[in-house]
């Protein structure tokens, strides 16, 4: 397997000397939280896939429903005026527990293309308006949108900008909210204050007239879960009302659980003009992102489009096997999943506050079942650990080695978001695997 995966397989987004040197981790098998590789080695995954597979491994419920519709119908466009069964009832569903009137379900493949679908629909919504002009899109550094070429624009992490011609010349960027580095202090009250003040400089430079939508993560995931003060979302949704700019909340991984509620803008109290989920919607079982439209947004979308048809749209924009497995995961999640996953976030979080003394912790942070340390070499300073070790594969395979994977962003922060379903035991084996990791980071870095 790794002879043939080096001469032909292309890994997104790894680090390809690194490849070439160890060959990659192979997975076999999974239940609950715990993975199990192609040596036999038994890990618990306090990632959850890609911050995915939210309700666990290994549901027979899930495999069920799924191979029913294969068997039934596996395929069914929602293309054209088409349809099927369940991403009609799933769609149904999804808006019963939208925040507000977030009652108009576009589903895609996942995340990035649920990104771009927005992308597309701000304009057509604004055009349908009679406001054309309004094309320059807004986004926050440090943030994560995907890596379809308009998704990696409004994204600004550097390496799915180096090279690519992104971002688009329509595409700009205000600065984070990052509180354990930001340069006007960690006072939430300063902080967003200074947020505002920035989107306002923002939109005034590009003209109020010209500015469409405003793009926010409620925790900033890929970045290394960087969580903004309370009253931060609220703020800005506020200020984008105001000035008459669209309002949109990725809550690809925060969505389902992952922080708690079903979706994290809940927490706030906000109803956004438009939301991107995917991820936790089908929980990795199968490829699904779904866009949530607000019923203004949808109406003046279709009223603009009259009888002509909007173009916009993909083959697997419907799927019904993803789509059933989102309902049984559905119910996974509202059957015990979600009530589990606040208890054990709150330990998670209270266990990792735990390690705050080690001298490599410069900072934990988190909320419900996503959180993050961020590990420095001086705590005063802030100083961050080395080149060496902020390359992301060395505290990965530490981790591996202690059986536990992570997610080990590049610049020394160590990522978490286990499966909603782990129990007490496996969170405390997380947090200290953790700790083992770090004291042998201590003593040989
Ligand atoms: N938005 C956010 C906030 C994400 O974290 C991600 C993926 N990590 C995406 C969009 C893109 O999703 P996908 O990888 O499913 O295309």
């Amino acid at each position: 397997l790794h002879e043939l995966d080096r001469q032909h397989f292309v890994h997104p987004v790894s680090s390809w000397q690194g490849h070439e040197a160890r060959g990659v981790r192979i997975l076999k098998s999974a239940k609950g939280a715990t993975v199990t590789d192609s040596e036999g080695r038994q890990l618990l995954d306090g990632f959850a896939g890609l911050w995915c597979v939210n309700a666990g491994y290994g549901h027979e419920s899930v495999v069920e429903a799924a191979a029913e519709q294969m068997r039934r119908l596996p395929y069914a466009t929602g293309y054209f005026d088409l349809g099927s069964e369940a991403p009609i009832k799933l769609a149904a569903e999804l808006a019963d527990r939208a925040p507000g009137d977030l009652n108009h379900i576009f589903f895609t493949l996942g995340g990035s293309d649920a990104v771009d679908s927005t992308i597309r629909f701000v304009r057509y919504y604004w055009h349908s308006k009679g406001q054309p002009n309004k094309d320059q899109y807004i986004s926050v550094e440090q943030g994560y949108h995907g890596s379809t070429s308009a998704g990696a624009g409004l994204t600004a992490l550097p390496a799915f900008h180096d090279g690519f011609g992104v971002p688009f010349n329509w595409q700009h960027k205000i600065p984070s909210h990052y509180l354990y580095r930001n340069p006007v202090g960690s006072d939430p009250a300063t902080v967003i204050a200074a947020s505002v003040a920035a989107l306002r400089a923002k939109v005034a430079e590009l003209g109020q007239e010209r500015v469409a939508a405003f793009y926010v993560e409620p925790i900033q995931g890929s970045s290394g879960v960087l969580v903004p003060p309370k009253g931060w979302i609220k703020a800005m949704r506020d200020t984008c009302a105001e000035l008459d700019i669209l309002f949109i909340a990725d809550e690809v991984i925060t969505g389902f659980g992952r922080t708690g509620p079903m979706f994290a803008c809940e927490e706030e109290g906000i109803v956004p003009d438009m939301m991107t989920t995917a991820k936790g919607l089908t929980s990795g079982y199968s490829p699904m992102g779904a866009v949530f439209l607000s019923d203004h947004v949808y109406q003046t979308i279709a009223e603009g489009a009259g009888p002509k048809a909007v173009g916009h749209g993909f083959t697997y924009s419907a799927h019904p096997v993803s789509a059933v497995v989102a309902l049984e995961v559905l119910k996974l999640y509202e059957g015990g999943l979600f009530e589990n996953g606040i208890k054990m976030g709150d330990r998670l979080q209270k266990g990792l506050a735990g390690l705050s003394d080690h001298p490599l912790v410069g900072d934990v942070r988190g909320r419900g079942m996503l959180a993050a340390i961020e590990l420095v070499t001086d705590k005063d300073k802030k100083t961050p650990v080395p080149a060496e070790l902020q390359a992301a594969t060395r505290l990965f395979d530490r981790a591996w080695d202690n059986g536990l994977i992570i997610r080990a962003f590049p610049q020394g922060v160590f990522g978490f978001a286990p499966p909603l379903c782990c129990t007490a035991d496996e969170i405390d084996a997380i947090v200290d695997r953790t700790k083992q990791v770090l004291d042998l980071t201590l003593e040989d870095p």
